[in-house]
């Protein structure tokens, strides 16, 4: 029997998407994958290598449970010099992606039944840790007009003696959006929460700056990682950043679950922290071209984009003139226009009748992609 807790997790619709796309191409059609949500770059050189360095000098056993101490630092180093904030290596935990500093995060403030505001939409996997470590989610639904981000009064209303948590995400998946400085600090004011902070797409911003919620409180725990800046997916290496009094028990959940993470990947780490600005910058020029070219193209063609976003690699345009269900059309366009793009409503209910589009494929593919979709939607009126 699958326990209760396991068959409350649920899935990516995304996925399915993918699914179809793969089996249409199995059978001969050219796809457009805009729905994938991963670089399309190589990892830079500078960072392989090292990696290769860290194998040819055997560094291949396990690290301790934290992380390597110099990996640790380099994060301690990064932080201060991009946010000017001071953590100290005994507050980083070095994990095999975020997706598991996640989970220990959940692990270490969570009593069976404890609440962690999420907002609606919102990167689907969260309701899941949430889940898996015993806890509640409660949703609060946020409003495309106001770039989807909280509004004061409604963490207000939605915070109970259980609440222990309020996540957020800046830059955002699937919106787009870079929270600013001010809703930050409005968010930090409910410190007497914990502020759960995934700037995983931290540096992946084409206006303006990203600030840390570690600008504005000590009492956050931030997820960043490696997998999107540095375009290191495959590589799972990630971190998280906590409130000193949490130092030993993340070290022992750490020791008990993974050991540690990989060793030789922690070298490759160190190189991207320390050595990859060059090919990092040649990347966030890229990605802006293509951002700034789909905007321009989905409002031509009808789409709504209410905020403009400005980091990570989505567009998450309203399409609620053209169809009403995010996941038929999704599908539709698959089969129809050849064009893999994510439903909205994979985000929550919130993101009905919006469509993400991931502009981590190159120029060429984006203006392929746009100009069959423009195709199908004038075909379809
Ligand atoms: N948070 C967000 C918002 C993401 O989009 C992703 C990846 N899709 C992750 C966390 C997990 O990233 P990883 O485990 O590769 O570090």
């Amino acid at each position: 029997m699958i326990s209760k807790r396991a068959s409350e997790f649920t899935s990516f619709i995304v996925m399915d998407v993918m699914a179809k796309a793969e089996e249409l191409e199995r059978k001969g059609e050219h796809i457009i994958h805009m729905e994938v949500g991963e670089p399309d770059f190589p990892t830079p050189k500078i960072i392989s290598n090292a990696a290769i360095e860290a194998l040819q000098n055997n560094k291949t056993r396990y690290t301790h449970a934290l992380g390597l101490l110099e990996l640790r630092q380099a994060i301690c180093d990064y932080y201060k010099k991009e946010y000017c904030v001071s953590i100290t290596p005994d507050q980083v935990l070095i994990s095999t992606g975020t997706s598991p500093v996640l989970l220990f995060a959940m692990l270490a403030i969570l009593d069976s039944g404890d609440e962690v505001i999420i907002s609606n939409p919102r990167y689907p996997c969260y309701q899941n840790f949430i889940l898996a470590a015993g806890g509640k989610i409660n949703e609060i639904r946020t409003y495309p007009e106001e770039g989807f981000q909280y509004r004061h009064q409604d963490i207000a209303r939605g915070l109970t003696d259980r609440t222990k948590a309020i996540l957020i995400n800046s830059p955002c998946n699937p919106t787009g959006i870079v929270m600013t400085r001010e809703q930050l600090q409005d968010i930090a004011q409910f410190d007497s929460q914990y502020i759960i902070s995934d700037e995983i797409y931290h540096g992946l911003v084409y206006k303006g700056k990203a600030h840390s919620i570690l600008e504005f409180t000590d009492k956050a725990f931030v997820i960043n990682g490696f997998s999107k800046l540095y375009a290191m997916t495959g590589w799972r290496l990630g971190y998280l950043i906590f409130p000193k009094e949490f130092s030993t028990v993340m070290q022992r959940i750490h020791q008990n679950f993974m050991i540690s993470a990989n060793g030789f990947i922690q070298w490759a780490g160190i190189a991207a922290l320390t050595q990859a600005k060059a090919d990092v910058d040649v990347m966030i020029s890229t990605y802006d071209e293509r951002r700034r070219y789909m905007l321009s193209r989905l409002t031509d063609m009808g789409f709504t984009l209410h905020v403009e976003p400005t980091g990570a690699f989505y567009v998450f345009a309203d399409g609620r003139k053209f169809f009403k269900d995010s996941y038929k059309e999704a599908f539709k366009i698959t089969e129809e226009a050849k064009v893999g793009v994510t439903p909205g409503i994979d985000f929550g209910s919130g993101g009905e009748g919006f469509l993400r589009f991931s502009y981590a494929t190159s120029l060429e593919n984006i203006k392929e992609g746009l100009d069959r979709l423009e195709r199908y939607l004038t075909r379809r009126r």
